[in-house]
């Protein structure tokens, strides 16, 4: 028999094991250590309200023969669709339908499954640094080629630098590529794309028939008002765009799981549609979010449950505030933090990431985030999230300012 030896040819999962490595020898030896963690990337602050009632009502609901549901539809309800449709796009001025939206578990699993509708021999773009799941899934699916430790890149992947020069928006790449990943508000940078910079990557896809595959997970921390939420409030991205949502940095879904993607009707590719190929895919390989979970997403959508995400997203928005210039006012070269709840931080005099790690954790006992493990152009930088205590987040930042 054959595996798929393309699992094989996948290094480590060096970055997060590597952090808990150090943290814990770091702790064998100090047990006092008061350590604060600012890297972590997971909500920290409850359901709102208004989720939870919902999803007590529709657990109730499963109590009873009368309102019990079973298997629902692979799509997702229609009550969640159209919500969806209606709020997250259409409010934007965006031309999503109901049908164009399916529900998901997650934006994980749908970044990742959605390489299920190409072939093989696609030509795939991601920026650097990057969210490792879009790099893995390819090189699981083989579109990635081989893995050049020396240089750490994917030897058939292009790799679009993200770098202060460039404000951390990509530029076009140089020769033709078939698929592109691209996220904003960025994951690890914080970084944003104008309107403009949209444009233009749309009209590429669309001149060269290429796919964007557009990570809007972290839409809601927007909060300059001419930044896009959608890829689809670009005009010509009917025709070449799939957009992923989720509720886990939204509405603290993390544990819930909930998410969404959006494949608009004329995005046909091979003369096939695309969102007919999404539909086919899910119904065989996926049996629907629970319906209870469905609820409590609807409900984030109710004018309760919009206060509630919204004060939500200002708590850990106040928090990257208060990194962001803090450790500009330590001297730091300091982005992201404003439509994002992470802070991108050049390292002191260009000191390796790890390095600075290092120095945080054992003179500051603050964890963070090393972005040379997000990928090649992340060394010189450190990523610090907005996801903890207030507190916290405050005490943390007059350590790191006490020790520079
Ligand atoms: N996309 C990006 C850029 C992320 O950073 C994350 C989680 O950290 C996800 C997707 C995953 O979202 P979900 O919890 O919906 O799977």
């Amino acid at each position: 028999m054959q595996i798929n030896d393309n699992f094989c040819k996948l290094p480590g999962s060096y970055l997060f094991s590597e952090i808990a490595r150090r943290v814990a020898g770091y702790t064998g030896e100090h047990p006092e250590a008061a350590l604060i963690r600012l890297g972590i990337g997971d909500v920290t602050r409850p359901l709102p309200p208004a989720v939870l009632a919902a999803m007590h009502a529709a657990v109730d609901e499963q109590g009873s023969a009368e309102t019990f549901r079973g298997y629902g539809p692979e799509q997702g309800y229609p009550f969640l669709r159209e919500a969806m449709a209606r709020y997250d796009f259409q409010a934007r001025g965006a031309e999503i339908s109901a049908d164009e939206i399916f529900i998901s578990d997650g934006a994980k699993s749908d970044c990742g499954n959605i390489g299920d509708l190409f072939g093989p021999g696609n030509r795939v773009a991601v920026c650097d640094p990057v969210y490792p799941a879009y790099v893995d899934t390819n090189a699981m699916a083989g579109r990635a080629g081989e893995y050049d430790k020396v240089r750490e890149r994917w030897t058939e992947l292009c790799y679009m630098p993200c770098t202060a020069e460039n404000g951390f928006t990509p530029d076009l790449p140089d020769g033709a590529v078939d698929l592109i990943y691209l996220c904003f508000p960025n994951n690890p940078t914080g970084a944003v794309a104008t309107r403009e910079q949209l444009k233009r990557w749309v009209d590429y896809a669309n001149d060269c028939g290429a796919v964007i595959l557009f990570d809007a997970a972290y839409e809601a921390f927007i909060t300059e008002p001419e930044i896009p939420h959608s890829i689809f409030e670009i005009e010509g991205a009917r025709t070449c765009a799939i957009e992923f949502r989720s509720f886990s940095k939204t509405a603290g879904f993390t544990g819930t799981r909930c998410a969404a993607t959006a494949i608009p009707g004329e995005l046909v590719r091979g003369g096939a549609s695309l969102r007919e190929l999404w539909n086919r895919r899910q119904c065989t390989k996926f049996n629907g979010t629970p319906y209870i979970v469905q609820r409590g997403a609807e409900a984030v959508y109710t004018a309760e449950g919009r206060r509630q995400v919204e004060e939500n997203i200002a708590y850990y928005l106040s928090n990257a505030r208060t990194i962001r210039e803090g450790l500009a006012a330590a001297g730091l070269k300091v982005s992201g933090g404003v439509n994002s709840p992470y802070v991108w931080v050049g390292t002191p005099n260009g000191m390796p990431s790890w390095d600075f790690f290092d120095l945080l954790l054992q003179r500051a006992n603050v964890v963070t985030t090393p972005g040379a493990g997000f990928g090649p152009s992340g060394e010189g930088y450190i990523r610090l999230t907005g996801f903890g205590g207030a507190e916290d987040t405050a005490q943390a930042v007059e350590r790191i300012k006490r020790i520079l």
